[in-house]
C-alpha cells in the first residue's frame, strides 16, 4: 500500500500523473503564455485562470540548496540535499537532489524519476554539470 506523503488535489493531479509517466508537467497561461509551477491556479503575470498543461524539458539549474540532517520520510537517509530548482521553462520547484549533499548553487540538473518503496512514483533531480565554483566548507 502506498502512503500518500505528497498532497494531491485537482490543481496538482496532472503533475503527479506526469511523474508516474516519467514526465515533468507544468502549467501554461493560455492568455499571456507564461509558464507556471505545477500547482498554479492562476497566472502570476495576468491573473488569468485559463491555464493548460505542458510537458517540461526536465532540465534546470540549482537556485538554492539545503542539506536535511533529519529524514522527511522513511525513504530518505540523511544527510541529503533539497534544492530550489529554476526550471529551464521559468518556474522554480523544490525537489530532492540525488547523490547526497553534492549539489551547489548554479549546478545544471535534470529530472530523475524513481519509485519510492512506500510512496510510489517520485521525482528528484541529479546534477549533470557542476557550476564553475565551489564554496569552501
Ligand atoms: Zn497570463
Amino acid at each position: 500500500m502506498t502512503e500518500e506523503r505528497f498532497f494531491r488535489d485537482e490543481q496538482n493531479i496532472a503533475f503527479w500523473e506526469g511523474v508516474a509517466r516519467n514526465e515533468l508537467r507544468l502549467k501554461k497561461c493560455s492568455v499571456c503564455g507564461v509558464v507556471l509551477a505545477p500547482g498554479a491556479t492562476f497566472c502570476s503575470e495576468c491573473w488569468s485562470s485559463e491555464l493548460t498543461e505542458m510537458k517540461a524539458s526536465g532540465y534546470g539549474k540549482v537556485h538554492s540548496f539545503v542539506v536535511y540532517h533529519r529524514a522527511f520520510s522513511e525513504n530518505e537517509t540523511p544527510p541529503y540535499g533539497v534544492a530550489l530548482i529554476a526550471l529551464e521553462e521559468g518556474p522554480r520547484i523544490v525537489s530532492a537532489v540525488t547523490g547526497g549533499v553534492t549539489a551547489h548553487v548554479g549546478d545544471d540538473v535534470e529530472a530523475v524519476w524513481s519509485v519510492a518503496p512506500t510512496e510510489g512514483p517520485t521525482l528528484s533531480f541529479s546534477v549533470v554539470n557542476e557550476a564553475g565554483w565551489k564554496r569552501e566548507d
